[in-house]
């Protein structure tokens, strides 16, 4: 919604919308040499490539009004103009685009694979919105880059119909993440052999808008240590400190040391949140993770239906290293590898001081996953005892096949009186699944008296009280419990019609998951938070994109 004032800055058309005179990153060093994909680029943080434009009828898929209006500073109309697609598909580069691809390398699957970067990403300028934040505007599947190496620069619609959907779904849920603004399809296309099978297929070729106040990586730091650019890696670890931790100052001799303590918290913090929407990243490799803490790169992701720790969202990750109980086990390893790529700034005690905060990280984030479980069962503080309760119910959902996202929501809407193990749940189609488990009228038991201590000063006083507590406990429950998040079926489905060029489900689901927490009628009505179809479960994700 418009507020009054804003009409006059909000943009309708790209030759009044502008990036920023000098994106910061012009301070850092740039390849000019731009020409040839190149496995071995030194001494450089981004090399100055355009964009290979997709040609061949353009169209709009869908666009996020939010990240628009709220970042952009683009009124919705500015979508009607043809301009809009053909600037998304690398067309048309608006005032002051100085495109860049960033270099950086990474741990995939635990290995050091040496040079990586953005292969087929184009990070077009900087834009300082009304709000006075700055962000770096990028388009992904926009042609090769020095860093393609065998690829061929592009996207699949397919892929990015999920990247957009999951990074704004994302954003409304509450998870710290890197925005997507708009997407583009052509009847250019691609080969892929999707789940690696030697049967390779024809795709069409998208383009996806994404937005970030930065795509730093972790692997943006490993590649420089590695290769033993410490001039450069010292030049980027203070350009970061700069420019995105100003609470940590130029001048202290132990800022290296607080960069990494406070990526390392912001990254377990994010964890924590994606432990408790069973959010499976999928590809946490160190080239995928943001040194902001944010989400980064939607791949073969996945959003648990039926509650399985040893959820794996992506086919290709035959060993499970990137399962959904193992994100925080995982994550600690790739601060491991960011804690090795800043070494080289290091003196020897700091690094002595860097080991000691590795050894905290196991317990910080496992203490931040129990706060985050403790306030979806409605409870402020931990206490003797909560650590099981949570523990039994993720068992209990883990033995009957409960969904994970039902299960908290159903029990955020219980009323107090239906917290008996007799009542029936034939309306709570998770929670009457999970209440086949053999302990679960005595886990409820529990839970009950667990809330009537929480509640317990209240309850001394009188009964409205009481009342008030439920109602604060479910309102908060409700909060923090979503009724909707892109579930793999609900994407799937909308990719099959976009690909036949109908996208209104595609737009239909962008628009659901807005308001995840909100019950809305013509989602219910297409079973967006019912069990999910059988098909569902058979579904695999690849990491061909
Ligand atoms: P991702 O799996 O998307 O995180 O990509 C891992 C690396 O492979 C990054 O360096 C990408 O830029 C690169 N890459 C993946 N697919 C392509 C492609 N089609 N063209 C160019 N580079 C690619
Ligand atoms: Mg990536």
């Amino acid at each position: 919604m418009k507020m009054e004032g804003e009409a006059t800055t909000l943009k309708r058309n790209l030759t009044e919308w502008r990036f920023s005179q000098y994106p910061k990153y012009i301070l850092l060093p740039i390849d000019e040499n731009h020409d040839q994909i190149k496995s071995n680029i030194k001494n450089v943080v981004f090399s100055e490539v355009t964009p290979r434009p997709l040609e061949r009828n353009i169209r709009l898929v869908c666009y996020s009004e939010d990240a628009l209006n709220s970042i952009l500073d683009m009124d919705p109309e500015i979508t009607t103009r043809e301009e809009f697609a053909e600037f998304i598909a690398g067309r048309k580069l608006p005032y002051g685009a100085l495109p860049v691809a960033h270099r950086y390398g990474g741990h995939q699957y635990g290995l050091w694979v040496g040079q990586l970067g953005d292969g087929r990403a184009h990070i077009l300028g900087e834009y300082v919105n009304r709000h006075g934040d700055r962000w770096q505007i990028q388009l992904k599947g926009s042609g090769q880059t020095p860093y393609a190496r065998v690829h061929d620069g592009r996207a699949v619609l397919r892929s990015m119909v999920r990247a957009m959907i999951a990074a704004e779904a994302c954003h409304f849920l509450g998870i710290p993440t890197t925005r997507a603004a708009g997407l583009v399809v052509s009847d250019e296309t691609v080969v892929r052999d999707v789940f690696y099978t030697g049967n390779p297929r024809r795709e069409r070729a998208a383009v996806l808008l994404r937005l970030s106040p930065s795509w730093f990586r972790f692997g943006s730091l490993e590649i420089l240590s590695k290769t033993g650019e410490v001039a450069v890696l010292r030049q980027l670890s203070d350009f970061i400190i700069k420019e995105y931790f100003p609470d940590i100052h130029l001048t202290d001799e132990n800022r290296f040391i607080r960069l990494f303590s406070e990526i390392a918290h912001r990254t377990l913090d994010l964890v924590a949140k994606w432990q408790g929407f069973g959010f499976t990243h999928g590809l946490l490799n160190t080239d995928n993770m943001s040194l902001l803490g944010l989400t980064l790169d939607y791949g073969p992701f996945g959003f648990v239906d039926s509650y399985d720790g040893g959820f794996v969202a992506n086919c290709s990750d035959g060993e499970g290293r990137y399962a959904l109980a193992k994100q925080p086990d995982v994550v600690v390893w790739n601060i491991g590898q960011l804690a090795n790529a800043l070494k080289p700034l290091l003196t020897s005690s700091q690094q002595v001081h860097m080991s000691h905060i590795l050894k905290t990280l196991d317990t910080y984030c496992k203490n931040k996953i129990l706060e985050t479980f403790l306030m979806k069962i409605g409870l402020k503080e931990e206490r003797w005892g909560d650590e099981q309760l949570v523990e039994k119910l993720l068992d209990m959902m883990q033995q009957t096949g409960a969904d994970f996202t039902c299960t908290f929501r159903q029990l955020a809407e219980l009323e107090p009186c239906e917290m008996v193990s007799e009542v029936k749940l034939d309306e709570k189609w998770s929670l009457k699944r999970l209440s086949s488990h053999a302990s679960w009228g005595c886990w409820l038991d529990q839970y009950r008296e667990r809330l009537d201590k929480e509640a317990g000063n209240f309850k001394l006083l009188d009964a409205s009280s009481a009342g008030l507590f439920e109602d604060e406990r479910r309102r908060r429950m409700l909060s923090v419990n979503p009724v909707y998040i892109p579930r793999n079926w609900l994407l799937q489905e909308a990719i099959v019609d976009a690909e036949r060029d109908d996208y209104q489900k595609v737009r239909f689901l962008l628009d659901v998951l807005r308001r995840p927490y909100e019950v809305q009628p013509e989602a219910e009505r297409r079973g967006f938070s019912a069990q999910p179809p059988q098909w569902a479960y058979a579904l695999k994700i690849s990491c061909s994109t």
